[in-house]
């Protein structure tokens, strides 16, 4: 069984993450997602509630695509949650200039401390390229839509979170 994991901050969940996902599934029978805990100072979800948002999301499409899921934290280092996992990949998007340099350097860190697990890059798809988790949560705080760049259930939750 190939065990991916794909990280991130997921705060929260958007549906460019969830484009990520899909198409992972395609090269793993199970896929843990990651949520890192150590570098967000003040986040806008909980740990907890990211969890919880990230299950909710993705969990009918890992059903659907029949694609063993995961949703764990860490707060260490990305390699040391994937060997956790048990996993042989670690799967990230790229959406820009941006993405590509910085996951280029955290790609070859990860490389040096972990020969054994290789980083993958899916192309962001057009449809959700432009998305966000800053942005959206921007978009939210200022009273927008955000109904077209996350699933229902975030789009719930950021209402409630933001109701005075
Ligand atoms: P991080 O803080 O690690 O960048 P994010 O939750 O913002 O965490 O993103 C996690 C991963 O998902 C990153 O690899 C990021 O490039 C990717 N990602 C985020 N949004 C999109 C999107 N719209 N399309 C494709 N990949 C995305």
């Amino acid at each position: 069984m190939r065990v991916g994991l794909y990280p991130g901050s997921f705060d929260p969940v958007t549906l460019g993450h969830v484009d990520i996902v899909r198409r992972a599934a395609h090269l793993v029978d199970r896929l843990v997602i990651a949520i890192g805990t150590h570098h967000s100072k003040g986040p806008f979800f909980t740990p907890e509630e990211r969890v919880v948002l990230a299950q909710q999301a993705l969990e009918p499409i890992a059903t659907e695509l029949n694609l063993g899921l995961g949703v764990v934290t860490y707060d260490g280092l990305t390699v040391d949650a994937a060997r956790e996992a048990g996993a042989v990949v670690v799967f990230r998007g790229l959406r820009d200039a941006g993405d590509f340099d910085y996951e280029m350097q955290m790609a070859g860190m990860n490389a040096a401390l972990s020969p054994d697990i290789e980083t993958v890059f899916l192309a962001a798809s057009p449809g959700t390229r432009h998305i966000a988790a800053s942005l959206v949560r921007q978009i939210a705080a200022m009273g927008g839509d955000v109904s077209k760049f996350v699933p229902d259930s975030v789009n719930t939750a950021l209402k409630r979170k933001l109701a005075p």
